[in-house]
């Protein structure tokens, strides 16, 4: 059946009913469209490249295209673009995704050399048949659609890992710094919804290992009719239950963004309960009507919202 909006808001009805009046409270944070929200303390950043769009009345696609790219250049972000933390071979390599309202797709994995993958994303959805390239193939194709060819590993990056290797222990970090994935989803004043997910990845992982970031319905998933996910912290966790995807089906179902993304961090805890208590997994929610919301294992992760009645950062409710 359709999801019209007449239905959707009915579903919510039935779901709201259904909750204790305090998570309920707990969960409903709305803001008039259009809106932009994004992972960690550099989702504020983002959003300001982003609104810039959206107040301009432009397209959600565009808005969160130009909001990923801006963690991406900044070589002060080790864990996006530009100066992200290498893999243990020392490489950088990068992982990215875009989803736009009418269900277009487009991915990048392992690439390595360029600052904007979210931008080569882009391309792959907009000018191949395809939906994913990956590493050599990734940057030949970049390569041949103008973009540079650059060094991504800084001075720091690079002696941030040579610390790592004193240790030789194989241990990828997640959740560092209190930053990682930039994962960015908007709704724009016509309504329509789109996502973007860029990241080096997890520092030091092994050479070739991809997250669920670049992954459509893991690190990010768009359903205009619904709502929009994405994620960050440990990607094995959220390929495994598809987090992304699910975030969406549990609003279709009626569920409100926070209660959609605790009901799939619950979900990680239930398929790996002794994975869980270690490591860390954040679910950021935005809905058809601009109500938003987020929910993580473990304390510490934050997320940014921008809208006309607000610029903020907020932390969000975790289970640990
Ligand atoms: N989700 C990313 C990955 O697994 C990393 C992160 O967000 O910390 O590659």
């Amino acid at each position: 059946m359709k999801t019209t909006r007449r239905n959707f808001l009915k579903l919510s009805a039935v779901a709201a009913a259904s909750l204790p009046a305090t998570s309920l409270m707990a969960s409903t944070k709305t803001a008039n469209k259009p809106i932009v929200i994004s992972t960690w303390n550099f989702g504020m950043q983002a959003n300001e490249e982003a609104w810039k769009i959206l107040i301009a009345n432009g397209r959600a696609l565009d808005a969160v295209e130009a909001g990923a790219r801006v963690p991406e250049s900044d070589p002060k972000e080790t864990s996006v673009g530009l100066g992200g933390l290498p893999d243990r071979d020392g490489h950088v390599t990068l992982d990215a995704c875009i989803m736009d309202e009418n269900g277009n797709i487009g991915s990048v994995a392992g690439l390595e050399h360029i600052v904007h993958p979210v931008s080569v994303a882009r391309k792959v959805m907009e000018k191949t048949p395809h939906v994913m390239l990956v590493g050599e193939g990734a940057l030949q194709f970049a390569l041949a659609n103008g973009f540079k060819k650059e060094k991504l590993l800084t001075k720091e990056s690079e002696q941030a890992w040579k610390n790592w290797l004193k240790e030789g222990k194989y241990k990828p970090i997640a959740n560092i710094e209190n930053h990682d994935t930039i994962g960015i989803l908007a709704l724009d004043t016509k309504g329509n919804l789109s996502g973007a997910c860029t990241t080096s990845g997890m520092a030091y992982k092994m050479h070739g290992r991809v997250g669920d970031s670049p992954i459509i319905g893991a690190g990010l998933y768009v359903d205009n009719e619904v709502g929009a996910a994405t994620s960050t912290g440990v990607g094995e966790e959220v390929i495994r239950i598809v987090g992304c995807h699910l975030v969406v089906e549990l609003m279709r179902q009626g569920n409100l963004p926070e209660q959609a993304c605790k009901l799939a961090v619950e979900r990680i805890i239930q398929k790996n309960p002794a994975k869980a208590k270690e490591v860390q997994v954040g679910f950021l929610a935005l809905n058809k009507s601009g109500e938003y919301g987020a929910f993580c294992l473990q304390k510490g992760f934050s997320y940014a919202v921008h809208s006309d009645s607000i610029n903020q950062l907020f932390d969000s409710s975790s289970i640990y």
